[in-house]
């Protein structure tokens, strides 16, 4: 449940709203937001007595929230959040944040190299896995800990700040002090116990939608993050999987009106995993900021055909650098910048 304040509500009718909910026996969520405040009930709702609070003095009107998620639920929060990542970049707000690089680091040379470039082109963040979810144990499994090293040796020399998957609780640690951005891949977006656990830590999440989740499902691993206490959450749209075989999965850009709709976190699209195929990342990000993206995964190799990784969707640092002035005029003309 969620209680609306009315414009111009005091202090002391603010405390009683919250001193009736808290009877009621639920935690009291405050969301100030630029137009309304809002109160949400965490908890079992089902007590509060809803005809009582609905007739306090500054209160507007009561509302029952049937999703099952509350935190990530935009009724709790009807402003946009807007997530900082480090080094003045934020995702969610006007500025779209075009985040690239390659999908795994492979040397010094290939991640500075890609760094660099990106950089040049207006690139937000730089992204390069350390640690890799493949398909077959026999195919490069990331470089680890040495990885890790070489993104932070090429956010030194870039300012960019890094983005690179978790895949195990014994990473907490390592990542807490080293990593801007915590992804959570696609194949651990249900691993509930790990996402408690990313939900203890201070950096922000770039959650993955599953494979083959559904809108709803994404939203709760969001809620299980926020649960535990960290409400920097940014989802990320990447394809899922359908019946057809032409591309590696298939981009679901209405998930990204969907969850914009229902939530008020921001949402990231990665068109290289939803096709699988390098020439039609241009066009999937082009749809992607005209369905209201707020920003972009992409991955970029400065040798595709060699890469130890997903080459064939990778798109070179001149392709990036042509991508970037197209989305820029096509941001302006969905009333965002790059
Ligand atoms: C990746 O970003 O390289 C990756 C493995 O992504 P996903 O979890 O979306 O498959
Ligand atoms: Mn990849």
């Amino acid at each position: 449940m969620v209680v609306i304040m009315k414009p111009g509500f005091t202090q002391s009718q603010l405390e009683e709203a919250i001193r009736n909910m808290e009877q009621g026996g639920v935690k009291v969520m405050v969301s100030q937001g630029t137009e309304t405040t809002i109160l949400g009930a965490e908890g079992d709702a089902g007590r509060l007595d809803e005809e009582k609070l609905s007739q306090l003095p500054g209160v507007e009107r009561v509302m029952r929230v049937t999703e099952p998620y509350k935190k990530a639920n935009r009724k709790y929060h009807p402003d946009d959040s807007v997530i900082s990542i480090g080094d003045g970049v934020a995702i969610g707000g006007r500025r779209l944040a075009v985040i690239a690089g390659p999908c795994s680091v492979e040397s010094e040379a290939q991640i500075t190299g890609v760094a660099r470039a990106v950089k040049a082109a207006g690139a937000a963040a730089l992204r390069g896995g350390a640690y890799k979810p493949r398909t077959s144990p026999y195919a490069f499994q990331g470089m680890g800990t040495q990885g890790i090293d070489l993104l932070l040796e090429a956010k030194e020399e870039t300012g960019l700040p890094i983005v690179t998957e978790l895949m195990s609780p014994d990473q907490i640690p390592l990542f807490e002090e080293k990593v801007d951005v915590v992804q959570i891949g696609a194949r651990n977006m249900q691993n509930f116990d790990l996402l408690k656990k990313v939900g203890k830590m201070s950096k922000p999440i770039l959650l993955k939608r599953g494979l083959s989740s559904t809108v709803e499902e994404w939203l709760m691993s969001a809620e299980y993050i926020m649960a535990g206490g960290n409400p920097n959450v940014i989802l990320c749209e990447r394809g899922i999987r359908t019946f057809e075989t032409y591309t590696r999965n298939t981009l679901d850009l209405s998930a990204v009106l969907a969850v914009k709709r229902q939530s008020h976190l921001p949402v990231v699209v990665d068109p290289s995993h939803a096709c699988g195929k390098a020439w039609m990342v241009e066009r999937m990000s082009l749809a992607a900021v005209a369905a209201g993206a707020d920003g972009l995964i992409i991955e970029v190799h400065n040798d595709p055909k060699n890469a130890l990784c997903d080459g064939a969707q990778s798109i070179t640092p001149d392709d990036f650098a042509a991508l970037m002035p197209k989305l820029a005029r096509l941001a302006e003309c969905v009333g965002r910048t790059l």
